[in-house]
């Protein structure tokens, strides 16, 4: 990400630990930390609902409402947020936490490492009529019934992770 030293010009800067920059001309460090991500399992009853994404990474793949957390917000609160962004519905303050996975997200030729937090939300009626899609972002809704989701449509590793667990506890006889 860095070539040179953003302190001192140096191209003796290094990645280390995969966790921060240091350069050992001037003492500079910069920690490239995770983020911290958000997905919720939208349960209408008819199917959990996803979103067909519009760009890369993953494009064309299913992922679940949801997305980075932003500066000064609280997980449910960004996940909130993006719900409302992605599709014009909000889950409300009473989601569930339900898991978390990490992940890594390659955008524009830099690779972030999250952290992704998954919540379940029962919406039992919901429609796709209700919803309104930004289509920037979102290509397409599909609800999806748990015995026909399949794993490889699905966006990241932390998706399919999460779906494994969730369909696990729904129907622990696999
Ligand atoms: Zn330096």
């Amino acid at each position: 990400m860095f070539h040179f030293c953003p302190s001192c010009a140096s191209l003796g800067i290094r990645f280390e630990e995969g966790t921060r920059f240091r350069c050992p001309d001037c003492g500079f460090v910069y920690y490239h930390n995770i983020a911290a991500a958000t997905g919720c399992i939208i349960d209408a009853g008819e199917g959990i609902l996803f979103l067909v994404r519009a760009k890369e990474p993953a494009l064309g793949k299913l992922d679940l409402p949801g997305g980075f957390v932003s500066l000064g917000e609280g997980a449910v609160e960004g996940l909130r947020r993006e719900c409302r962004e992605e599709i014009r519905w909000d889950p409300g303050p009473d989601c569930s936490f339900f898991a978390s996975f990490p992940n890594t997200y390659l955008y524009q030729g830099i690779l972030y490492n999250t952290c992704d937090l998954f919540f379940t939300c029962s919406a039992p009626g919901l429609r796709e009529e209700d919803l309104h899609r930004d289509p920037q972002e979102i290509g397409g809704l599909r609800f999806v019934k748990p015995g026909q989701i399949l794993m490889e449509e699905l966006a990241f590793d932390s998706t399919r992770r999460v779906m494994q667990a969730f369909l696990g506890r729904r129907h622990p006889s696999g």
